[in-house]
Order: C-alpha cells, then sequence, then structure tokens
C-alpha cells in the first residue's frame, strides 16, 4: 500500500524504533516525523560553540579524532581510552573505559553526543553515543555540509531520526507524491514561498544556510497561517452569534456606583468604558481583552460594565483565579455598592441587587443559597473561582461574563463559562500581563483589544533593587532596617518566598512558580526558602516586635481570608506569603515588598508582585533577594527587571528567558498549539501578514471551502489542541 502522511510509523520503519519514537518523542504517523525538525545543523568548523558548553548539557558535535590513548588505570582495574577530538579548533576529550571504541582511529569525523561533563578543569563527554561519517555505502551524509541534529532521545538518536527521515524523502525526492501542498499557489507565490514537498526536503536536507531559511520561512507560514486561520474563525462565529443588547439605564446601579467612588477616573477608563458601554449596547456578544499595567484599575471598569448589564436586567459573572482574589473582589464591590447591594435584606435597597461569592470551599447550605440566588436571578453579580464553571452553577439571565487576569484561564474555561448563558454573552478578559503585539496576535487573536495605558494620578511608583544576599550580606540587614522603617511610618510590607515549608515531600513544591527559568535542574541548589522558615526567622531576628502573619496555599480559605483582612486592616503589619499575593491582590497601604530567592520566579511575575505594592499614594519599594552572582545570567536578568517598569519591555525579557533552556540542547520536542518554528518574538511581520491572509480568506462567501487542504490543517490543529487540553484537565 502506498505511504501517507497519515501511515503510521511502525508500518515504514520497524516496531522497535516507531515504538521509541511515539513513546519518547510523540511521534506516531509519517506528517509526525516529517515535521520533526532539526533543531539545528551540524557543520565542520563550528567547534567554537563548544566553548559555551556548561557541564550537565546535553550536546551533539560533529568533530574529527585527533589522537587515542589507552592506557591501564592505577586506582581501579581495567583500561581507560581518552579520544581528542576536534574540528580543527576547540578540542574536546571522549573518555571510555575498558577498550569501549578503542578502535576509533585518528582523521575519522563523527557526530558524538553525550551530557558534558568536567574532570580536572577539563570538559569531556564520558562514554558519548556515537555515530562515524565514513561514506561508505548509503551513507552519503559524510558528503554534506550540514549534518541536522534532531531533538533526540533516550533511545532515538538524532541519527537513527536523520536515516528515518532519509527513508521517507526517498532517494529522489519522492515527496512530491506523499505531500499535498496545502497553500493555495496564489498565496505561495504572492509571498514568494516554496512548495511544501521542497521545503520540507530543506529543512531537512540542507545544503546551504539559504536552503534552511527558504524552508523554515514557508514552514512557519503553515504554522501561523493555520493558528491565524483558526483564530479567525473563531472571531467570525463569534461575530454571527445573535447576543442581547443591555443598554445602559440612568439611575440605577451603574449612576450609584460612579457616585461611590472614592476617584475620578482616569481619562483612559473613562475611554475604555464608553467602549465597552457601546458594545454592550450592541446585539452581537462583545469579546474584548482588558490589558493595563499592574495597578491601573481594570476592576473599576469591569465593575462599571457588570452595573450596566444588571441595569439592562442580566446577570454578570466574574471569574477570578483564587479565592483570595474572589473573595477581595466580593467584598470591594459590596462596600461599593453598600445597600444596593444586599437587595432583599432588611437595610438593603429594593431597587438593587444581590452580589453573591461562589467558591469551592463554601458548606453545603450555604452552596445551596449561593445556587439559589443564581438560579433565580435575584444575585446580579456573581463573582467565583473554577467552581462557577461546575455544571451545577445555572443563571437565569447570564448577560455578562468577565475574566480576572486571563493568563491563569484557557480559551476553553472561558467558553464553558460563556456556555451558561441563554443566548451568548458578552465577554471581557483582563490581564495584568502586558501583552507583544505577536502574543495579542495569537493566544488572544480572537478577542479585540482595549489597553490602559495610564495609571491613576497621585501614585507614588515602585523603585526596585536586587540584594545580593550571598556577595552583601550587609545588604540584607539594610533591606529589613529599611521595612521596619516603613512600618514605622505606618505603612504595611509583604515578604514572598517561593516555598511553603513544614512538610517535605511532593506536597511542598514551589507554589505556582512557574515561568522561572529552571536553569540546572538536577543540580544540588539548597531548596528555596519557605514561607514557614522564613517567617520564624523574621520573628525571632530582624522584624522582631513587628505583627508578622503567613498566608500561603495550604491554609484553608476561611484562613486565607482572615489573613488577608487582618492585612487589609492594617492589623497585620508584615505578611510573609508565597504567590498567593502575586494576583490582584490589593492593599494600598503596603508600600514595601521583599521577594526571597528572586531568582525563582520569571520575569513576569516578579513584575506583578512588585504590582502589589504602592498602589496608593506612596512610593513603593521592592526588594529583589537573590543569592545569584550579579554577573551571571540570572542576576542580569534580576538587575533587568529592576531597571525597567515597563511591563512590554519586561513581557518580552520574559518570552526571551524562557527560551534559555533550548540555546545549546535542552529542547524538548512538542506539539504546543502546533508552533515548531514560529517564534513570537521574531516573526512579528510573518504573523501579521498571515493574519490578513487568514482574515481574507475567511471574509469570502465560501470560506475554506475551496481550500481542502487548509482546512484540514485547522481540522489537525484543533484536534491537537483538545487533546492538549484534555491531558491537563
Ligand atoms: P488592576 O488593574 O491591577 O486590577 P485595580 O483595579 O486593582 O488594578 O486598581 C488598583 C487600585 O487603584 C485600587 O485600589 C483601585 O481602587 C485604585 N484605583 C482605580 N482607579 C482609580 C482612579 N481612577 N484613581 C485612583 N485610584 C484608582
Ligand atoms: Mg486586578
Amino acid at each position: 500500500m502506498a505511504v501517507t502522511l497519515q501511515t503510521p510509523l511502525a508500518r515504514v520503519l520497524g516496531p522497535k524504533t516507531a515504538g521509541s519514537m511515539a513513546e519518547q518523542l510523540d511521534l506516531h504517523t509519517v506528517r509526525d516525523l516529517l515535521r520533526h525538525y532539526p533543531r539545528r545543523y551540524a557543520r565542520r568548523g563550528e567547534m567554537a560553540r563548544l566553548d559555551d558548553l556548561q557541564v550537565g548539557d546535553r550536546v551533539t558535535v560533529l568533530a574529527q579524532v585527533k589522537s587515542v590513548e589507552t592506557r591501564r588505570m592505577r586506582q581501579r582495574r581495567g583500561s581507560l581510552t581518552e579520544v581528542t577530538v576536534s574540528d580543527g579548533g576547540s578540542t574536546l576529550k571522549l573518555v571510555f573505559f575498558n577498550h569501549r571504541h578503542a578502535h576509533l582511529g585518528p582523521g575519522e569525523w563523527g557526530l558524538f553526543a553525550g551530557t558534558v561533563g568536567q574532570y580536572r578543569d577539563r570538559l569531556q563527554l564520558t562514554h558519548p553515543d556515537m555515530h562515524l561519517l565514513r561514506g561508505d555505502g548509503d551513507d552519503d551524509d559524510w558528503a554534506r555540509a550540514l549534518v541536522p541534529i534532531y531533538p533526540a532521545s533516550k533511545d532515538v538518536s538524532s541519527w537513527v531520526i536523520q536515516k528515518s527521515v532519509k527513508l521517507l524523502l526517498g532517494a529522489g525526492g519522492g515527496l512530491g507524491d506523499l505531500v499535498v501542498d496545502p497553500l493555495p499557489e496564489e498565496i505561495r507565490a504572492r509571498h514568494g514561498l516554496l512548495p511544501l514537498a521542497a521545503a520540507l526536503l530543506d529543512i531537512h536536507r540542507p545544503t546551504t544556510s539559504e536552503d534552511i531559511e527558504r524552508a523554515e520561512r514557508r514552514l512557519k507560514w503553515d504554522e501561523a497561517l493555520t493558528l491565524q486561520l483558526t483564530l479567525a474563525a473563531r472571531r467570525r462565529a463569534a461575530a454571527l452569534e445573535p447576543g442581547v443588547a443591555r443598554p445602559r439605564r440612568p439611575g440605577g446601579l451603574l449612576d450609584a456606583v460612579d457616585a461611590a467612588l472614592p476617584f475620578a477616573l482616569t481619562e483612559g477608563q473613562r475611554e475604555v468604558g464608553e467602549e465597552l458601554a457601546g458594545e454592550l449596547d450592541r446585539d452581537q456578544p462583545m469579546h474584548r481583552l482588558l490589558q493595563g499595567e499592574v495597578g491601573s484599575g481594570k476592576t473599576v471598569v469591569a465593575l462599571r460594565a457588570m452595573a450596566q448589564v444588571v441595569d439592562a436586567g442580566g446577570q454578570a459573572a466574574l471569574l477570578a483565579p483564587t479565592e483570595v482574589l474572589a473573595a477581595q473582589h466580593a467584598r470591594g464591590i459590596r462596600e461599593l455598592l453598600g445597600p444596593l447591594g444586599r437587595a432583599g435584606e432588611l437595610d438593603g435597597d429594593p431597587e438593587g441587587t444581590r452580589v453573591v461569592l461562589l467558591t469551592g470551599s463554601l458548606k453545603a447550605a450555604a452552596r445551596r443559597q449561593a445556587l439559589a440566588e443564581v438560579a433565580e436571578g435575584r444575585a446580579g453579580i456573581v463573582v467565583g473561582t473554577h467552581a462557577l464553571l461546575q455544571e451545577a452553577v445555572e443563571f437565569a439571565d447570564l448577560g455578562l461574563v468577565v475574566v480576572d487576569e486571563q493568563h491563569r484561564f484557557g480559551v476553553e474555561q472561558r467558553d464553558a463559562l460563556r456556555a451558561k448563558g441563554t443566548r451568548p454573552p458578552h465577554v471581557l478578559v483582563m490581564t495584568a500581563t502586558p501583552i507583544p503585539r505577536t502574543v495579542a496576535m495569537t493566544v488572544y487573536g480572537d478577542l479585540e483589544t482595549s489597553t490602559l495605558r495610564q495609571l491613576p494620578s497621585g501614585r507614588g511608583g515602585v523603585s526596585s533593587s536586587v540584594v545580593p544576599a550571598a556577595e552583601k550580606p550587609a545588604w540584607l540587614d539594610r533591606a529589613w532596617a529599611r521595612l521596619r522603617e516603613e512600618v514605622a511610618a505606618g505603612r504595611q510590607a509583604y515578604v514572598v518566598c517561593p516555598r511553603i515549608g513544614d512538610v517535605s515531600g511532593p506536597d511542598d513544591q514551589p507554589e505556582d512558580a512557574d515561568g522561572a527559568p529552571e536553569e540546572n535542574p538536577g543540580s544540588d541548589r539548597r531548596p528555596p526558602l519557605a514561607v514557614l522558615d522564613v517567617a520564624e526567622l523574621l520573628r525571632a531576628g530582624p522584624l522582631a516586635g513587628l505583627r508578622l502573619d503567613v498566608l500561603h496555599g495550604r491554609m484553608t480559605p476561611e484562613e486565607k481570608d482572615a489573613a488577608m483582612r487582618a492585612f487589609a486592616t492594617g492589623e497585620t503589619q508584615v505578611l510573609v506569603a508565597t504567590t498567593v499575593v502575586e494576583v490582584g491582590v490589593d492593599v494600598p497601604n503596603a508600600t514595601v515588598m521583599v521577594v526571597m530567592d528572586a531568582d525563582r520566579f520569571g520575569v513576569s511575575q516578579l513584575h506583578q508582585l512588585r504590582g502589589r505594592v504602592a498602589r496608593g499614594k506612596h512610593a513603593g519599594l521592592c526588594l529583589l533577594v537573590s543569592e545569584a552572582p550579579t554577573s551571571s545570567p540570572t542576576g542580569l536578568r534580576l538587575a533587568s527587571v529592576a531597571a525597567t517598569s515597563d511591563g512590554f519591555e519586561l513581557a518580552r525579557l520574559d518570552l526571551e528567558t524562557r527560551r534559555e533552556g533550548d540555546v545549546l540542547g535542552a529542547a524538548q520536542s512538542g506539539r504546543r498549539s502546533g508552533i515548531r518554528l514560529l517564534s513570537l518574538l521574531e516573526d512579528e511581520e510573518l504573523i501579521a501578514e498571515a493574519r490578513a491572509v487568514a482574515t481574507a480568506l475567511l471574509a469570502t462567501e465560501r470560506g475554506l471551502a475551496d481550500h481542502p487542504g487548509l482546512a484540514a490543517e485547522v481540522a489537525a490543529l484543533a484536534t491537537d489542541e483538545r487533546a492538549e487540553y484534555l491531558e491537563k484537565a
């Protein structure tokens, strides 16, 4: 039977190799393998790269054997063979015990793969996997200037992949029959793109670096276009849904909110507010992303939109990522609404509505009552966590869904909540992580965007510094002294640690330290500092006498709420916490944020944390405590966080550092939404072009009807995405 893209690899490669590929690299079909691109290309004369190697890196090098020496070992029985390889510049030592590979001869070229180790100041590979390039038989690799190096695994080395791909590509490049190009000829010509078969051939077996570049451009286009088509389809489907207009009604909740606000809205808040008010008034559901710096005042914008919907007879739901944050939102909204938020209670205003908090930790009776108020429509405003998504939660007339801090929620969760409307509700997504344009076009590509650029005036601003605790221990003392000064002046402080502490084992993983680049996995750094330990140390020493409390994810919701409340009222002066304070927590009197082991957090996370202070009129101080050397990459990363308060700049830095891991070899294979080659950082222009093409293609009557290839790609992506979501769930 003819081989097609869907043919299982087991039918082409033999069961053992195919089995390992499936298990270890997630490659199952011919299509998967053809889309498993080289990570880089080894060239002769590139050993200079070896100077950048670090102990623990997994590498593959292309080099020539210079010398082979075998000798008896003095301390142990047996012999040791040292092979020195070089590419003309740098040299590297390969070490074998007991005559393994003593047959290597000087002058031979080969690929050597292994984990970099160190012996007496010299880097070496011990018992590397190797593949000699002898130019014999059908092995024409030797003749090639560029040898592809693939993301490999324990049992599937780069050269096994290379051989397998070669088998598929066929001697004369018989890809033409195998691969049907999904891209319409006209688009290909207009954007100067290679045919798919040619691109695949070139990416796997290039002759020149121009081959690679052209192939990559074409293959990136596929990725960008498929993604943009998916998103454009979503936008279109959303635009066709009939929604319900929720026009403004004077004299209602919204006017009451405006009258009760203790401050004037910023210009940005007013403008975005108008934009939202207008869209809510249309019977086409709004799908909008509101991005704004930490502290730019997104909550009040959302609340005003919610009030408008309630005034028009609908309900509004606010989905928050944590219980602490949900409780804080509910409390804040209730305070602001006063009697208008307590309709049906003795002191409530019958013209008003009710605010219900729905979280996973509600006791059965309270939960039943909350569900009833939501289902019967008495609760106009419903605030909650994931618990809102559960099936039991039914709304009388859901008119608006607000998702706070979207980066914690997937599209599927947004959709789950949306589905609770009898007719599609309006959707407002808020994020404090400033989003580079490319990310906005991809991850959030199905939403229109509004941005709050301005912080409310009268803010003190935050100054940040790195405290290199190992190099300058005295600075840490100074940090605690500064904290004491602030508390003495009536202010409050957070101390954030990566871990909770007290118990060991899997339960004490760093609490949600997502985004922190793992530098040396498996190395023996000391465990991250823990809230409970640090709190005890501070109580006994540097912060003795201050009113100090802890907050972390292992406390019950009641305990958390009590701790937050005590901090909000000023009863607690210093709150030692995990990243549960990262998202949205709002205590304007807090001015100091000390982050312990700051190097264990990601760039965006540090920026978020810092946004917790100086939310009032006082200036804030953020101290990033770390033992990392100031001149190390980690130290420099912290220094840039301290140096800039521009969230967009930091979001970029975050994207860059997340890729730190795959510079020389740790790259993982993976399907991440079908993106293998596309870089959100570097391919901005290409993504924008693909977006325009996708929008144009779908704007026609027939959509993708004339482009079955593209339609199939989009369908395949949808399947992968769904699979990934299921895995996560
Ligand atoms: P974020 O955008 O990070 O969610 P919040 O909505 O929590 O920010 O607002 C941060 C703080 O600023 C809150 O204490 C809020 O009451 C206050 N705030 C919001 N808008 C204004 C304004 N126009 N003037 C003064 N303070 C404001
Ligand atoms: Mg917020």
